[in-house]
């Protein structure tokens, strides 16, 4: 709210809040406006839930009304047996909300399934079916009579006006921590690009059921309360699936992953949907209204409300302002930063072996396509190590297997002498193991500050609950791209970069993970001539650092100039290897990959 305050546009919410709080005060007879602003504020609460996995992460629930059923029936069969009122179990219905997302969650969220959307939806339908069953304990498809409390018999509807204000209030607030968060940072970082939100150290399963489990926090709460509102609970699958619908169409309208967003959506959905039904007559205008809607949006605002307008004043100060503009081509040169003490490993690393990556007897194969066939590799600690090999013979997809983002069909990866064959990919990047893409794989909603700030060095409780910006990483990340010299890009869009930047910000990122070894994917590819020869500079500095490198690269002539050791792979297997004065003179390596002329065309393949 404090920060809120300190932009313009942060009074708006505080102003409308401000207004809800003294309508009932101020109006007179507002029962009818009341109970609309009471459903209103349901909607808003629910899609501030399912915004924080389906906005946030962008992993979509279409059933998400399964928990506010749940804290419905927790309400409801636990006041009867206990005789109290059903709202004050809303925090039971929390967590009886949240012990059931959790449990779905590590069904469902375990993998990256595009199926998600479609699990969620038959988890409501089967929560409506056990509800409509168990008929000992829901009461069957008849539901539950939820006896009202004795201060509803006057007014009913203002005390139940201010309780859903106040869970709204809760609700915004849980957001607000969550997106300040570095679970928060993570949550999108995921929805950027999961794979690479592992590469960088980010436990994306522990995430993603957190925020699941979270995401259901507010519909049980709400649940409970709601039930006693209404006076009954029963299992309408009807009513259960429109729910989901419009909560869905609330946080899309508004502005999935904002704070504000499903909120404003959740009163413009309703409000609507109120309209439509008075509107409607023996015409059922309000579904044709919403559909109307749910269209216009998806084309014309695919953001939602509040980001497009956000975007349009952006927009306008931006072009009042003079251009801020930053030459694509100009980069300064490598500073003289003691990168050592900045990437240094704070971890005690075991030295146990003198190899710090080994791999024996990998093999991967893709159906029919044995891409990597039973290859043996140790990267010497301190080493430059290249890899090279025509195109399609295996080089990524044993990084992959290094890197756990697949699993070999055969063979074991060992770090530090350690076996890590069956380790995820973000232990293995806690583990010292940093590497880049071939194709560079940034989080391009984020700006170059926010890409080196992701990065984790380790999985905790207390991390994820720390502010995003709360540890030195913000300090270290200016140090790294000083020493990189990319420090006039801090507050650009990862987007807005030439490729070859990105590549180099994306090596930045990777060093603050403060990896004992990196693995880079054709980081000249692509890039003009200046930035290959700056980025040399960079990995001779970090290797004199104490970084050891493993690179997968094209260009020849930098490869041997880099590397103490050359492995060449071919058709899946290690055709030779030694040093670039052996391989430059093999004649195996000259016939199979380098081709006869390669003395003289000097440059790229
Ligand atoms: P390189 O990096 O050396 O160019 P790759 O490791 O990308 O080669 O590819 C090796 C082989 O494995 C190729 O035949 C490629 O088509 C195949 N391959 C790589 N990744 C996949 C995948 N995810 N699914 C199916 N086949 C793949
Ligand atoms: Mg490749």
């Amino acid at each position: 709210m404090i920060a809120a305050l300190k932009r313009p546009s942060g009074f708006l919410p505080v102003i409308l809040i401000g207004l809800l709080i003294l309508y009932p005060i101020l109006a007179s007879d507002t029962r009818y406006e009341e109970s609309v602003l009471i459903i209103c504020m349901l909607y808003a609460i629910m899609a501030s839930g399912w915004n924080l996995i389906s906005g946030l992460a962008g992993y979509v629930s279409l059933g998400h009304s399964v928990y506010l059923y749940m804290g419905m029936y927790t309400g409801a069969i636990l006041g009867k047996a206990w005789e109290i009122d059903a709202m004050w179990l809303a925090p039971l219905g929390a967590v009886t909300a949240g012990l059931l997302a959790l449990v779905v969650g590590l069904i469902v969220l375990r993998t990256r399934s595009h199926s998600f959307v479609i699990i969620t939806i038959a988890v409501l339908l089967l929560g409506m079916l056990v509800a409509a069953n168990w008929r000992g304990l829901t009461g069957g498809s008849d539901g539950f009579i939820v006896k009202q409390p004795s201060w509803a018999k006057d007014n009913p509807t203002t005390p139940y006006y201010y309780i859903f204000l106040g869970i709204l209030l809760l609700t915004v607030a849980l957001s607000a921590f969550i997106m300040r968060s570095r679970l928060g940072a993570g949550l999108v970082a995921i929805r950027n690009d999961e794979g690479k939100a592992a590469s960088i150290g980010i436990n994306t399963t522990l995430y993603k059921v957190t925020a699941y489990t979270l995401s259901a926090v507010p519909f049980g709460f709400a649940g409970a309360v709601y039930g006693q509102f209404l006076g009954f609970v029963t299992p309408s699958l009807v009513v259960a699936i429109l729910m989901s619908v419009f909560l869905v169409l609330a946080a899309l309208v508004g502005g999935r992953g904002t704070l504000w967003g499903p909120v404003i959506g959740g009163f413009l959905v309703w409000l609507l949907n109120e309209v439509g039904t008075i509107a409607a007559g023996e015409f059922r205008a309000r579904l044709l209204i919403m559909g109307v809607v749910l269209i216009l949006v998806v084309m014309f605002m695919p953001m939602g409300l509040l980001p497009t307008i956000r975007n349009f004043v952006k927009k306008r100060r931006e072009s009042k302002s003079a251009v801020n503009f930053i030459d694509q081509k100009s980069i300064a040169a490598v500073s003289d930063v003691d990168i050592s003490k900045i990437i240094a490993r704070t971890r005690q690393q075991s030295e146990g072996s003198s190899h710090i990556l080994e791999v024996k007897g990998i093999v991967k194969r893709f159906g029919g396509v044995t891409a990597v066939n039973d290859v043996d590799m140790a990267i010497e600690r301190g080493s430059i190590t290249g890899l090279i090999g025509p195109n399609g013979s295996g080089k990524t997809t044993l990084f992959n297997c290094m890197t756990g983002t697949f699993r070999p069909d055969e063979g074991v990866v060992l770090l530090d002498g350690e076996n890590i064959t069956r380790d995820r990919v973000w232990t293995r990047a806690h583990d010292g193991l940093g590497r880049t893409f071939q194709i560079t794989r940034l989080f391009k909603s984020m700006t170059v500050l926010d890409n080196l700030v992701a990065p984790l060095e380790t999985t905790s409780v207390r991390q994820m609950v720390a502010g995003r910006y709360s540890g030195d990483e913000v300090e270290r990340a200016r140090e790294v791209l000083d020493f990189m010299g990319l420090a006039q890009f801090e507050k650009q869009d990862a987007a807005a970069l030439s490729f070859g930047q990105q590549k180099l910000v994306e090596l930045a990122q990777v060093l603050m993970l403060r990896p004992g070894i990196i693995l880079l994917d054709e980081p000249a590819s692509g890039i003009n001539p200046t930035l290959i020869e700056k980025l040399a500079t960079v990995i001779r500095r970090l290797n004199d650092a104490g970084t050891t490198v493993l690179i997968v690269e094209h260009n020849i002539p930098l490869v041997l100039s880099l590397c103490d050791t050359v492995h060449v792979l071919s058709g899946g297997e290690v055709l030779t290897s030694g040093t670039p004065d052996q391989i430059r003179n093999d004649p195996q390596v000259i016939e199979a990959y380098l081709g006869p002329d390669h003395m003289v065309g000097v440059g790229n393949e």
